[in-house]
């Protein structure tokens, strides 16, 4: 039986599913706090459960990430960590920040968090469509990359902008992966069809079975540190290699082919088994990997000055 998510991980407003929780649950915790958002760590006995799986998919995206800095790397989010006003322990607890603060002192980042497809079963996503007003998760994603990028010398507001930069960026590499944060706008990245996840007597949106029923059953969730050291472990330097690109709108293009594939490739009766869940395995554990792997490549190149994006629209 899968753990429950937080109350009000369903029934919100935001294709974000049990994302979203972490704030609903905590409504006046948000603003720069950096401690907002539930237990330190992931695994310890009993602290599990109280924590979404999605915070812990976003910690295990850094962490993954975290094992792939170059030592330039690392003594940047050193540094840059250290103007932050209220520091995260590690760096793998920095992620989920984003998602607390949306609710406080920067919720003009709501709709970085994904992307919506204006245009149902699209072929492709057009970022001058779907981005009109330039604030989409790939937006989010260059913005913060160049903010960590830009070097704030003596200036204390760059240098607290810098730091929640770091933050946003490990968490909209994460966002960005996860299928269903570049969704049908019509349907709200998949909040509003509801399925049957095994034999659940409730009935939960699609968004809330990848944010959070999958990967709790996959067993992923449970310690999010040995699930990144396993998952880190698991590619090949051929696959990294592959993935490493600063393509932004390319990795999101990604998430759309499921999107428009297995994702909603489940039976009529909207009832989700051993079949779906079984395809659903491997690209939960690719897209965890991917990000890992492109967050680290954006950190690493920041560090040494060699960052290199193209253009996200044409
Ligand atoms: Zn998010």
């Amino acid at each position: 039986m899968a753990l429950a998510p937080p109350s009000g991980a369903e029934e919100i407003d935001a294709p974000d599913g049990a994302i979203a929780a972490v704030g609903a649950v905590r409504p006046g915790d948000g603003g720069t706090s950096g401690r907002n958002v539930g237990p330190g760590r992931v695994g310890a006995a009993g602290v599990a459960g109280t924590v979404p799986w999605a915070a812990a998919s976003h910690q295990i995206v850094c962490e993954i990430a975290f094992r792939r800095l170059t030592d330039a790397g690392r003594e940047l989010v050193a540094t840059v960590m250290a103007d932050d006003p209220e520091p995260a322990p590690a760096f793998y607890e920095s992620c989920v920040w984003a998602d607390s603060s949306r609710y406080g002192g920067h919720q003009s980042t709501y709709e970085y968090h994904f992307m919506n497809v204006v245009v149902a079963g699209a072929d492709q996503i057009v970022m001058e469509r779907d981005c009109a007003a330039f604030d989409c998760v790939q937006v989010a994603v260059a913005r913060y990359a160049r903010y960590l990028a830009a070097d704030p010398a003596g200036n204390g507001a760059l240098r607290e902008r810098r730091a929640a930069a770091l933050k946003f960026l490990g968490h909209f590499v994460g966002d960005l992966h996860q299928p269903l944060h570049v969704g049908y706008a019509y349907d709200r990245g998949g909040n509003d069809t509801r399925v049957r996840f095994f034999d659940d007597p409730e009935m939960r949106s699609l968004h809330s079975v990848w944010d959070f029923y999958i990967p709790d059953r996959m067993g992923l969730h449970a310690d999010a540190l040995a699930s990144a050291e396993r998952l880190d472990g698991e590619i090949s330097a051929a696959d990294a290699a592959a993935w490493g690109t600063f393509d932004i709108v390319g990795w999101s293009r990604e998430s759309y082919e499921m999107v428009k594939g297995l994702v909603y490739d489940f039976p009529i009766d909207s009832r989700i088994g051993d079949d779906y869940f079984d395809g659903a395995v491997p690209v939960v554990e690719r897209r965890l990997q991917q990000a890992g792997v492109r967050l680290a490549l954006l950190i690493n190149h920041i560090a040494a000055g060699t960052l290199e994006l193209p253009p996200l629209f044409d």
